[in-house]
């Protein structure tokens, strides 16, 4: 079965999420192959293999030196020696400028932001804030497919994660812009958005900048918070927490939406979470038509006295 090279997210050493749900794809199509780059392999290896890595690839740390064009010049060096049938990886920002370099690399084509993948490589966007399905297919050399996090869900089965080492002779080009420094961004007391099992998110409702109302009852269950267009829009939220077509797609087990309309374009980036909660004091509002608990009532209500109750427990 051919190999199918799976770019490993990873934050400190940590498999990401969407790296399980990449695997997870990966099966269906072949033999999935992780790409880890950097230190950290051997402690996430057994991660990997719970969801059915049988290759663990590992390259030096040295292309993290350099932005993104190393990547590419070691995933489509892997796809020509192993005769790879895809190339998967997470459509961050990032690795769609990953993606993208690798199928020039490699003659191919790229497909971004899919959220499904048939064994054959057909490839399924969802487009028009959720309205339209398209299928396209790569049809010449190795598809390089960027996915979605939160679309496919992960499911464990187990791979032998075997180790190689692996290295790329970098170019000149790839050399050209090198990473001068690395920001932590301050890890809050709060799960990362696009990970969370529960995501509370304030629309033009909250009213204000004060979103204290929506992340006390984020905090109440241990939830992330996220925003509407509206409110980043308003300056009320910052932008890398906006949930909807133009910002983060999840997919939590329980989406509580506080004071938010239920547009389109938000309801794109939310509509496959298991639950929706939504508290919106107009009974029309088009969100209660995709949620499964509506509370048709004033949120600067309603979300104190649900975190009051919570906190209790
Ligand atoms: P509104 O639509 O104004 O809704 C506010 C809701 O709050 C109303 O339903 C109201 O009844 C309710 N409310 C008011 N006060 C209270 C209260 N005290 N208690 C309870 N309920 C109350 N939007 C996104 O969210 N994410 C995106 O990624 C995104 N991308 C877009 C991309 C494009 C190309 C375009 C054109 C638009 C995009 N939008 C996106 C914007 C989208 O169309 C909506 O304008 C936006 O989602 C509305 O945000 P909202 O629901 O917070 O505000």
């Amino acid at each position: 079965m051919a190999e199918v090279l799976v770019l490993v997210d990873q934050v400190d050493g940590e498999v990401k999420k969407v790296t399980t749900e990449l695997l997870t794809l990966a099966r269906r199509i072949g033999e999935p192959a992780a790409v880890w780059i950097g230190e950290g392999a051997d402690d996430a290896k057994a991660k990997l293999a719970e969801f059915g890595a049988e290759k663990v690839y590992v390259a030096p740390a040295e292309l993290n030196d350099y932005v993104v064009a190393p990547k590419a010049e070691l995933l489509a060096k892997l796809a020509g020696e192993k005769s790879a049938a895809a190339i998967l990886v997470s459509a961050t920002a990032e690795n769609k400028e990953v993606a993208g370099r690798t199928a020039v690399k490699l003659g191919s084509g790229v497909l971004t932001d899919v959220v499904d993948v048939t064994a054959d490589l057909v490839a399924e966007h969802s487009i028009f804030g959720g309205t339209t399905i398209t299928h396209a297919k790569v049809r010449a050399g190795v598809p390089v497919i960027a996915v979605r996090p939160n679309s496919i869900p992960a499911e464990p089965a187990q791979g032998a994660a075997v180790e190689e080492q692996v290295s790329v002779e970098l170019s000149d080009a790839a050399k050209a812009a090198k990473v001068v420094e690395r920001v932590k961004q301050e890890k809050g007391a709060r799960p990362e958005l696009t990970e969370a099992a529960i995501v509370v998110s304030g629309g033009r409702g909250v009213g204000s900048d004060d979103f204290s109302v929506v992340e006390n009852l984020a905090d109440s269950l241990g939830a992330a918070v996220g925003a509407s267009r509206a409110a980043v829009d308003s300056g009320w939220y910052p932008n890398q927490f906006q949930v909807g077509q133009t910002g983060k797609t999840v997919s939590p087990q329980l989406y509580i939406a506080l004071g938010i309309s239920g547009a389109i374009q938000h309801r794109a980036g939310m509509q496959t979470s298991k639950t929706i909660v939504a508290v919106n004091k107009d009974p029309e509002a088009p969100i209660h038509e995709i949620s499964d608990f509506s509370v048709i009532g004033d949120l600067h209500q309603v979300a104190p006295q649900l975190t009051e109750e919570i906190n209790k427990r």
